[in-house]
């Protein structure tokens, strides 16, 4: 990308021209520490991402969002709209943690874990290099005019591309309709399941046209995160920043007049996959995918500088010449988000596997039974969340009395399934000494107690 006037970059951005037309970022391959340190993380991140369908716990899907049926399994735990709670609170906590990370972090999050970043750069940029070549050769490629070469390159990236978007499609359509309802399109005729055949080519070409045509714009535009974090940041966000103080003023080291560490080479430019100048400051294209580092630190070893000249610090520590450091600020809001992670887990292991709600029924009181007895009506739904029947029993505990089914009975529960039960809780009256009296009745299951509902028992008037 050509050198742009000081202030230009403020009133556009860099990937659109004078006329408003979108410049084609032709990111150059950078090498380095973080660049390796992503091949790393990436290659376990593809491997979580497209191996994890095919995990399975108690024969369920290890995890699983299925939006259409209500139905969601998270680490081999089955969560119904019951559980909206869970969703609820995870949801706040999902949005604080959110803030809190990204006032510290800013766009470490966009570099290194968002799917966007991480295909795009990780696996279609490579495939994009590895057929087309360099950045300069993709440049003269466009330009020249078709020939058997170029249809040839064209057409085996946008063929891979087609087929890499085609296995993305596959896999997140598993996470929602699980990795056997997607096979079942490949074991069925066609005709027994339009809309899923349907659903999967329409998210393949969805894939297709963000990694192949829209790319950069996603980040750009179409993302909320990244138009929150604008006003998320403060000067001590950490972020990918340059050393104008060490760097500036810029030239080639043979001119007469003193510089800056900056030899103006323009490789942090050429391999920036937003097309930015980063040298410019914070702008909100950055995605802070770390490849202006490499390319620097390549630069400044080469001309026998200190590494760092664009380095992971606040606006901050620039100014002060500071190194980074993890201040009173950052240790307090990452515990905090270590709590908010811990609250999170705890409600999710906490959650149970057989859900029972009990209740008095409405509108009834006590009713008279020989031998000196009252009884109570009560309702119960006990949702069965597993993937197999249960065995569970109601205990009246801490009080001597029985348990009378009505309706239904407290035996086998059909698996995913709400079981409807009516009961009777008969005590005898000279344990019900107040109009209310506190009861506690235990849901067992296998002989194992596996949820304690309190509830009350209505008496008399004394
Ligand atoms: S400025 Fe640097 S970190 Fe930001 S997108 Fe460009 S290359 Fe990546
Ligand atoms: S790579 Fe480093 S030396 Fe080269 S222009 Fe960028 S900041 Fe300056």
């Amino acid at each position: 990308m050509k050198q742009k006037a000081q202030t230009e970059y403020r009133d556009r951005l860099d990937t659109i021209s004078g006329s408003g037309k979108r410049k084609w970022v032709f990111a150059a391959k950078p090498e380095g520490f973080f660049t390796r340190l992503r091949n790393y993380f990436s290659a376990a991140y593809f491997l979580v991402f497209f191996s994890l369908p095919f995990v399975r716990v108690n024969g369920m899907p290890f995890f699983l969002l299925n939006f259409p049926e209500g139905r969601f399994i998270l680490f081999g735990k089955i969560f119904w709209p019951q559980d909206f709670f869970i969703f609820a609170v995870g949801m706040v906590m999902a949005i604080i943690f959110i803030a809190l990370f990204t006032v510290i972090y800013g766009r470490l999050f966009c570099g290194w874990v968002c799917p966007q970043t991480i295909f795009m750069e990780m696996l279609f940029r490579k495939v994009e290099w590895w057929i087309e070549g360099t950045h300069t050769q993709q440049q003269k490629l466009n330009q020249a005019t078709w020939s058997a070469e170029k249809i040839i390159r064209k057409g085996s990236k946008h063929l891979v591309f087609l087929l890499l978007s085609f296995l993305i499609a596959f896999t997140f359509l598993s996470y929602i309709i699980s990795l056997d309802g997607v096979l079942q399109l490949f074991r069925e005729p066609l005709s027994r399941h339009p809309a899923l055949w349907a659903g999967l080519l329409l998210f393949s070409l969805l894939f297709y046209s963000v990694f192949a045509f829209v790319r950069e714009i996603i980040c750009t535009t179409v993302c909320p995160y990244g138009r929150l974090q604008s006003v998320l940041f403060d000067q001590e966000t950490m972020q990918i920043s340059y050393d104008y103080r060490r760097g500036e003023p810029r030239g080639k080291k043979s001119s007469a007049a003193p510089t800056g560490d900056c030899v103006d080479c323009y490789r942090c430019v050429q391999v920036c996959p937003a097309g930015i100048d980063i040298r410019n400051g914070v702008q909100m294209e950055c995605v802070g995918c770390t490849a202006c580092i490499d390319a620097c630190d390549t630069v400044m070893d080469k001309i026998g500088k200190p590494a760092g000249l664009i380095r992971y610090a606040s606006e901050q520590q620039i100014r002060k010449g500071t190194a980074f450091r993890f201040n009173r600020r950052v240790k307090a809001y990452s515990t905090l988000l270590g709590v908010l992670s811990i609250i999170m887990i705890v409600l999710i292991a906490s959650s149970h596997s057989i859900d029972t709600y009990i209740s008095r029924a409405k509108g009834q009181l006590y009713q008279e039974q020989p031998n000196n007895r009252l009884s109570n009506l009560y309702q119960a739904r006990i949702i069965n969340k597993t993937n197999r029947d249960a065995q569970v029993e109601l205990r009246l505990e801490q009080i001597p009395g029985t348990i009378q089914m009505v309706s239904g009975h407290s035996g086998t529960l059909k698996k995913e399934a709400v079981n409807e039960l009516m009961f009777f809780i008969i005590i005898g009256k000279e344990q019900v000494k107040e109009r209310n009296t506190k009861i506690t009745i235990g849901v067992y299951e296998g002989g194992r107690r596996i949820q304690t509902i309190r509830s009350s028992f209505l008496g008399p008037f004394m």
